[in-house]
């Protein structure tokens, strides 16, 4: 069993992915940008989101951009938020008990012990901030 961290970690990733749980897909990955020169303007090739939020410093205009890196953003791992990552890792353990009572063998009752630690962790993992 993998550390849970492995599953709870923010994963950024450049194809569109969908939570374990819940099949809503991670947000895009945005990225402020500054001008550092008076007056600089956005000349790269991310697409720019919205419109550019422009700031006044020494009589001077500064730009603020939002741009899409092209990629896509995870919060906590595979899943959108933490409550999908817990409520997965129940109807995991849920699961390999329905199955282990139909008599599957020990393979099924390691597996359950294993996500049931899981589980566990992960509820901890929570709990504590
Ligand atoms: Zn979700």
């Amino acid at each position: 069993m993998r550390n849970t961290d492995e599953y709870t970690k923010a994963r950024v990733r450049s194809h569109p992915m969908q939570c374990w749980n819940c099949k809503r897909f991670a947000p895009k990955l945005i990225e402020e940008l500054n001008s550092e020169k008076p007056n600089e303007k956005y000349i790269g090739n991310l697409e720019v989101v919205g419109k550019p939020v422009a700031t006044e410093f020494n009589g001077k205009m500064y730009w603020r951009y939002k741009v899409w890196t092209g990629e896509y953003k995870m919060n906590f791992g595979h899943f959108c938020m933490q409550k999908c990552a817990t409520s997965w890792a129940n109807k995991q353990v849920w699961n390999i008990k329905k199955r282990t009572n139909k008599g599957d063998p020990v393979d099924g009752n390691h597996k359950f012990e294993q996500l049931k630690e899981m589980r566990n962790k992960l509820s901890n993992h929570f709990n504590r901030h």
